[in-house]
C-alpha cells in the first residue's frame, strides 16, 4: 500500500519534530560546514546559483529535510521586534528560491545541505559529488532507522507540497 501525500508529510513532520532527529540533521549540516572550511572553496555570494532557471540547475532534497526546514524557519525570529519570519510565497514556477531576498539568502543559518555543498568554482565538482553521495547515504540510513518513506523532490515543489499539507 502506498502512503498518501498527506500521510507522508505527517510522518516527515512528526519525525522532524523529534529532538534526536533534529540533532542528527543539524550534525550533518555542521559536518559539511567544517568540510567546506577545510576545502578552500568559497562562495562569492553572488546569489546566481539560487536563481535556478537562469543558472541552469535545480535543488533537490528529501521530504524529511523539507519538513525539518519548515519547522525551523517557521520558528526563527528575524526581526528586532522578535516576530517570526513571514513565510514567502512559494511558487514552483518562480525563477529561483523563494527564500532569496534582495539577492541574499534569508535563511542562511538554516539553509539545506544542498545549498551548503554547492560551489560554482571550477574544480569543485568531484568534491561536491562525493560529499553529496555520503550525505544521501546518511539520509537513507536515517530513514531506515526511523522507518520513514524516502522521497526525493525538487526544492520549490517540496516546499509547496509541505505548505499544502500544513507545514
Ligand atoms: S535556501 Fe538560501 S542558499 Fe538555498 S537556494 Fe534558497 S536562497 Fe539560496
Amino acid at each position: 500500500m502506498t502512503a498518501s501525500d498527506s500521510e507522508l508529510w505527517r510522518l516527515w513532520r512528526d519525525a522532524a519534530g523529534r529532538q534526536e532527529v533534529g540533532e542528527r540533521l543539524r550534525g550533518l549540516l555542521d559536518q559539511i560546514d567544517q568540510q567546506v572550511g577545510l576545502s578552500g572553496f568559497a562562495c562569492e555570494q553572488s546569489g546566481r546559483c539560487c536563481r535556478f532557471e537562469s543558472f541552469g540547475h535545480r535543488l533537490y532534497m528529501t521530504g524529511l529535510e523539507v519538513a525539518w526546514f519548515r519547522l525551523l524557519v517557521g520558528a526563527t525570529p528575524v526581526f528586532e521586534s522578535g516576530g517570526s519570519m513571514p513565510l514567502p510565497v512559494i511558487d514552483p514556477k518562480r525563477d529561483g528560491c523563494p527564500y532569496q531576498v534582495d539577492g541574499a539568502c534569508s535563511v542562511h543559518g538554516d539553509r539545506p545541505f544542498a545549498c551548503r555543498v554547492f560551489f560554482c568554482q571550477a574544480g569543485s565538482g568531484d568534491w561536491q559529488a562525493q560529499r553529496y553521495e555520503a550525505f544521501q547515504n546518511e539520509m537513507k540510513h536515517l530513514h531506515e532507522e526511523l522507518g520513514l518513506p524516502y522521497r526525493y523532490m525538487e526544492w520549490r515543489q517540496g516546499l509547496a507540497d509541505a505548505q499544502a499539507n500544513g507545514l
